[in-house]
């Protein structure tokens, strides 16, 4: 068996928090790039049994990464991009993006991630927030999971997953996932993720950002509430709540990390005098 040692792992001491996240505020952190899951494993465990504070990031559409965080990042950008495809099956590693599934996908005739295929997301990264676009879920149509929890790799199956709105399996790293999908002409599920990347271009602010900062509350759009608190448009040094959409912070520029935490605790504050509403956050603080 190959040994691994610490090493061999691509480490960058002051990466650009531009460079692994879609928000892309200022700043550096220290972060780690495992190319295999051998690597991954070997750095999850050894961070997890010294206690080191990491914390993981697939796609990072969904992460403000402070730049004063003393932690690791355990970056799964530069994982191998490993999905294997058998009759109506595919089996992904979790570092691989939503789009990238899909493009295999289209290719073999199967359909399933077309409207995923729009969400800036990585394979782990989507499956712990339960992503979805207009009604498809990441968790629609998988089967499986394979996880790294307590030093163990396990399988888990989907009925054993509790998956809701934004709510996906939070208990530990996620490795591959395996999905069953339908066999459909090539063109049809092309035409389909044409359709949706069109809607998602016409209907979200362009940018960047990490999509909706908060998850809708019950009966009520959270970008409603906030728009109706006069907020669309506010501006905190290089960061603004958009004007197209108010759910979305967009980095005009070169925004901080205090830039952004600050229109997202003036979303709640403000809405919560108004409404009485306390806004839950979809986006993850890393801090
Ligand atoms: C322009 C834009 C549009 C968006 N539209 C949508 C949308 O339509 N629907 C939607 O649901 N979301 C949307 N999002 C939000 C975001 O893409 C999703 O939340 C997505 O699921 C995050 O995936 P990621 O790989 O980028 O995760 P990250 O942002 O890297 O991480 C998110 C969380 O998942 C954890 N994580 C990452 N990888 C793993 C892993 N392998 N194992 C365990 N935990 C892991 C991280 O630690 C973190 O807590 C949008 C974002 C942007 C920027």
């Amino acid at each position: 068996m190959l040994k691994i040692i610490l090493s061999d792992i691509e480490y960058n001491q002051c990466e650009e928090i531009k460079n692994i996240t879609t928000i892309k505020t200022k700043g550096c952190v220290k972060v780690f790039y495992p190319k295999n899951q051998k690597q991954l494993i070997f750095l999850y465990n050894l961070l997890s049994i010294n206690n080191i504070k990491f914390a993981l990031v697939g796609g990072g559409s969904n992460v403000l990464i402070s730049d004063r965080y003393m932690g690791y990042i355990v970056s799964l950008s530069k994982m191998r991009k490993n999905i294997l495809i058998r009759g109506n099956s595919v089996v992904v590693c979790a570092g691989v993006k939503l789009s990238d599934v899909y493009k295999n996908c289209q290719e073999h005739g199967l359909s399933g991630f077309e409207k995923l295929a729009t969400i800036p997301a990585s394979i782990g990264g989507a499956i712990g927030m339960n992503a979805s676009f207009d009604g498809s879920q990441i968790s629609d149509h998988l089967v499986w999971i394979k996880v790294l929890r307590n030093g163990k790799i396990e399988k888990i199956f989907r009925k054993d997953l509790m998956f809701g709105y934004r709510k996906g399996y939070s208990k530990g790293l996620i490795l591959s996932a395996k999905f069953t999908l339908r066999a459909k002409d090539r063109d049809e599920i092309r035409d389909e993720f044409m359709k949706n990347a069109i809607v998602r271009l016409s209907s979200q602010p362009q940018g960047n950002s990490f999509g909706s900062v908060f998850k809708n509350p019950r009966s009520v759009s959270a970008g409603r509430l906030i728009e109706e608190c006069a907020l669309k448009g506010k501006r905190q040094g290089e960061a603004i709540i958009s004007n197209k959409h108010a759910n979305f912070i967009l980095n005009t520029d070169n925004a901080s990390f205090g830039d952004v935490l600050y229109l997202i605790q003036l979303m709640e504050k403000e809405v919560y005098k108004k409404f009485k509403v306390r806004l839950e956050r979809e986006v993850k603080i890393i801090k």
